[in-house]
């Protein structure tokens, strides 16, 4: 991602995007991203591509005050996708902690293969080419093409779709699942320019996480209030389908974070009876652990001894 320095865009002088749906609001939250956008590591201009691909998938369902401090030692340990290539997966999982839905580690992992078989090592600038690697999405290719390559593509991630939503079609939340009318929105919304699109997509996610947050929204500092159709509109109530909760306490979820992190302490194998220590419910626990081993996290070795995945 580009660094929250003053960007070189020109404003309103491209001709191309003068009847662009979404050019009202280009630059003010453009503008607003140049003031206030947050210092992070991986919009430094030295985090590189691989940098802004691995606080992609860190960042996809963990918050950015969880994430620093696993990237920082993530870089630090393993600078290049090379470096993190030539190891086993299951140090991809160690070093993943408590950041939570551990299989982006193995996918994070699995493109770091992938990008030194096919690629040289090098992070692919190619949106087709990001997109044929493995454990990349839709998502997760148009980011790293945007943030790392100031290329054109529509990235709508939550909070993204919260501020279209709101500023734009005038609903308080988006669909629980993206559309393909969020996804033509956002790419009329696009700026023709290449390089003020890329400082769109990350104005208006940035926007999303610290303006047009998903409860108490700050719509006195937005700099897009006053066309912010939902507002407008009185903010009516959302009529939609009940918003998904992140439930976790007593789900699989955690039993499996729990016996994940005494793999993740033991730097070896660990005998059955140290995961059953871990959680009462017997059926939860080998139901939470089978789903563990078939997601391949977690390797089992005869004996009834199993350990983070070697291979
Ligand atoms: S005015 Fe309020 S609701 Fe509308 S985009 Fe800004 S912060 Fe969000």
């Amino acid at each position: 991602m580009t660094a929250p320095t003053k960007p070189p865009y020109g404003g309103t002088a491209d001709s191309a995007s003068e009847h662009a749906p979404g050019e009202p609001l280009h630059s003010p939250v453009i503008d607003w991203f140049d003031e206030h956008a947050r210092d992070l590591p991986w919009r430094r201009p030295e985090a590189g591509a691989w940098g802004v691909m691995v606080s992609e998938f860190m960042l996809q369902q963990t918050p950015v005050n969880r994430v620093l401090p696993v990237y920082e030692q993530w870089l630090a340990r393993w600078p290049r996708p090379a470096d993190l290539a030539a190891e086993a997966p299951g140090e991809a999982v160690r070093a993943w902690g408590r950041l939570g839905y551990p299989r982006r580690a193995l996918r994070l992992h699995g493109a770091a293969v992938a990008i030194t078989e096919r690629h040289g090592g090098d992070v692919p600038a190619d949106h087709a080419q990001l997109l044929a690697l493995p454990g990349i999405g839709e998502y997760t290719a148009a980011a790293v093409a945007s943030f790392a390559y100031g290329q054109r593509h529509a990235v709508l991630d939550t909070n993204v779709r919260r501020v279209f939503a709101r500023a734009v079609s005038g609903t308080q939340y988006p669909p629980n699942a993206t559309t393909a009318a969020e996804r033509r929105l956002a790419r009329a919304l696009l700026p023709e320019d290449a390089s003020t699109a890329a400082r769109w997509a990350a104005a208006s996610m940035e926007l999303g996480a610290l303006v047009c947050t998903a409860k108490n929204e700050s719509c006195e500092r937005c700099p897009i209030a006053a066309q912010c159709a939902w507002r407008l509109a009185g903010k009516p109530a959302h009529d939609g389908p009940p918003r998904r909760g992140q439930t976790y306490a007593g789900t699989d979820r955690q039993v499996r974070g729990r016996l994940l992190a005494v793999l993740r302490e033991a730097h070896g194998a660990v005998p059955q009876a140290a995961l059953d220590r871990v959680w009462h419910e017997p059926v939860q626990r080998a139901r939470a652990l089978d789903g563990l081993v078939a997601d391949g996290l977690v390797e089992p070795l005869p004996g009834g001894l199993y350990r983070l995945p070697m291979t």
